[in-house]
C-alpha cells in the first residue's frame, strides 16, 4: 500500500516537473522569438524587396536636412499650383491629392511649397533681429532663431518637392500650423492617403524617427518621393533618411 503510494507521489512529481519545464521552455522560446523580431525590425539597413530601378541619387529622393544642407540654390523648372510654387514635375501630383481629398469630402489649403535659400535667409534674419531687439546676445539670438526657423540651406522647401498642406477646417483652427491639426478627419485623410499620390508625411512623431529627421512631428509637411517609394516607405515605416540609407547599403 505504502509502496504504491510512494510510486504515485513519484509519478505526480515527474508530471509536475515535466509540465513545469515545458512551460518554462515555452516562455523562454517566446521571449527569444520576440527579441529576435525586435532586432530584425530595428536594423533598417537590411531591407529586402526595395522598389526596382530606384537609386538613392534619383531627383525625387534628394535629401535636405540640417546634416545635408544645400550650399546653393537648386535649379529646376517651377510651376504654380493652388497659389504655391513647386517643382513642375510634382504639380499634377499635388492637384491629384487635393482633388482626391475633395472627392472624399475634404477641402484643403496648400499653404506653402518652394522657398529659396535667399527667402529663408530673410525669414531667419527677421526673426533673429526681433530676438536681438529683445536684449539677447548674438549667440543667444542665433540659437533661439534656429530653434523655430530652419537655417537657410537646410529647409526641405528649397527642393520644391515639399509642401505644407492642411484640411481647410484644420488650417482655420490652427493658422500657425500645429501638430494638433491631425485631430481633424481632413488631416488624417491627407496623412493616410498621401502615398497614393507619391507623398510621405516627412516628419513623423515617433521619437526614434525625430532623431533621424532632426525635426519635431509636423502633421502638415509632406514630401514628394514618387508612388513606389512612398508606398515602400509607408509599408516599412521609414523616414527619408532611413530609406536613402537602406538604398545606399544595397549599393543603389
Ligand atoms: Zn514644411
Amino acid at each position: 500500500m505504502s509502496k504504491k503510494r510512494n510510486w504515485l507521489i513519484g509519478l505526480v512529481a515527474i508530471v509536475i516537473i515535466v509540465f513545469g519545464a515545458s512551460l518554462f521552455y515555452f516562455k523562454e522560446a517566446n521571449k527569444s522569438q520576440s527579441t529576435g523580431q525586435k532586432t530584425s525590425s530595428s536594423s533598417k539597413t537590411k531591407l529586402t524587396n526595395l522598389p526596382k530601378g530606384v537609386k538613392s541619387t534619383d531627383w525625387d529622393l534628394v535629401l535636405v536636412n540640417k546634416w545635408h544642407p544645400l550650399s546653393s540654390e537648386m535649379n529646376f523648372e517651377k510651376a504654380t499650383v493652388s497659389g504655391a510654387t513647386v517643382d513642375a514635375r510634382i504639380k499634377q501630383a499635388v492637384l491629384d491629392m487635393q482633388n482626391g481629398a475633395r472627392a472624399a469630402g475634404y477641402l484643403t489649403n496648400l499653404i506653402s511649397g518652394y522657398r529659396s535659400i535667399q527667402y529663408q535667409q530673410e525669414v531667419f534674419a527677421n526673426v533673429k533681429k526681433n530676438n536681438l531687439a529683445q536684449g539677447m546676445t548674438d549667440e543667444q539670438a542665433q540659437k533661439a532663431t534656429a530653434a523655430v526657423v530652419q537655417e537657410p540651406g537646410s529647409s526641405e522647401h528649397h527642393t520644391g518637392l515639399a509642401i505644407d498642406i492642411a484640411g481647410s477646417d484644420a488650417f482655420e483652427k490652427y493658422p500657425n500650423l500645429e501638430a494638433n491639426m491631425d485631430q481633424f478627419a481632413s488631416q488624417q485623410w491627407l496623412i493616410n492617403h498621401a502615398a497614393d499620390y507619391g507623398f510621405v508625411l516627412r516628419y513623423p512623431k515617433e521619437k526614434s524617427q525625430i532623431k533621424q529627421t532632426g525635426i519635431d512631428y509636423e502633421s502638415w509637411h509632406f514630401r514628394y518621393v514618387g508612388v513606389a517609394n512612398a508606398n515602400y516607405m509607408k509599408a516599412h515605416n521609414l523616414t527619408l533618411e532611413a530609406y536613402v540609407k537602406a538604398l545606399k547599403a544595397a549599393g543603389r
